[in-house]
């Protein structure tokens, strides 16, 4: 395997800290986010615990996909199990940001799913956002519960604890981490005054297939 080590990759997590506090969508040291070297494999993690406000290239550990520490001198991300098991399931995801936003995590509290009631949230994270079963933070367990309910779509809710979302890029997934917050927010205001109106299936694959073969400039 190529163990070819690139400072711009470590910088894009760095990049990620910084946007994830100003976008409110983390607060402290909470969240971690990760992303996979489509040539060599690797994978760089934020490290556990630390501000993102101060956190360097130097601070970005790199993994290999059994877990290994093959570069870096911090500790890394305590779930990084979690976002190891991501990579090793699916191979289309080279980027994952795992994160404790407000309306999600009410989601995720009250074990409810998210339903695909959005043009651009069926578009880029699925047919619908379900709830994994819980398990402790930190734990193998929470690793397989989150892969295991994240099935094919790009974002899980974690029960009393989080989110996770998953992408091709980083710009991709933190665009999902966006706009899985913004439906969870619509869906409990929609759901305090009334009842949501949900879309067909047929009409989700529509959208579906629109955005992936028809959307944008060709
Ligand atoms: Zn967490």
């Amino acid at each position: 395997m190529n163990t070819k080590i690139k400072s711009e990759l470590k910088a894009v997590i760095v990049k990620t800290g910084i946007t994830m506090l100003d976008e409110g969508l983390t607060v402290g040291t909470w969240g971690n986010f990760s992303l996979r070297d489509p040539e060599t494999g690797l994978i760089y993690i934020t490290p556990s615990g630390m501000d993102y406000r101060e956190i360097t290239e130097d601070d970005i550990v790199v993994l290999d996909s059994e877990l290994n520490i093959v570069d870096g001198s911090r500790v890394p991300s305590v779930e990084k199990a979690m976002h190891v098991t991501v990579y090793n399931e699916r191979p289309d995801v080279n980027a994952v940001i795992h994160t404790h936003p407000l309306y999600s995590s009410v989601l995720g509290v009250n074990e409810m799913e998210l339903p695909g009631i959005s043009e651009d949230f069926v578009q880029i994270v699925g047919d619908k956002m379900v709830c994994s079963e819980y398990a402790l933070p930190g734990t193998t367990q929470l690793a397989r519960n989150a892969v295991k309910a994240l099935g094919k779509n790009n974002g899980v809710l974690l029960p009393n604890h989080g989110t996770m979302v998953v992408g091709p890029n980083m710009p991709m997934a933190l665009t999902i981490c966006q706009v899985v917050e913004k439906t969870a927010y619509i869906y409990i205001l929609a759901k305090s005054i009334g009842t949501p109106h949900l879309i067909s299936q047929e009409d989700i694959i529509a959208m579906q297939d629109y955005a992936q073969n028809i959307y944008g400039q060709r």
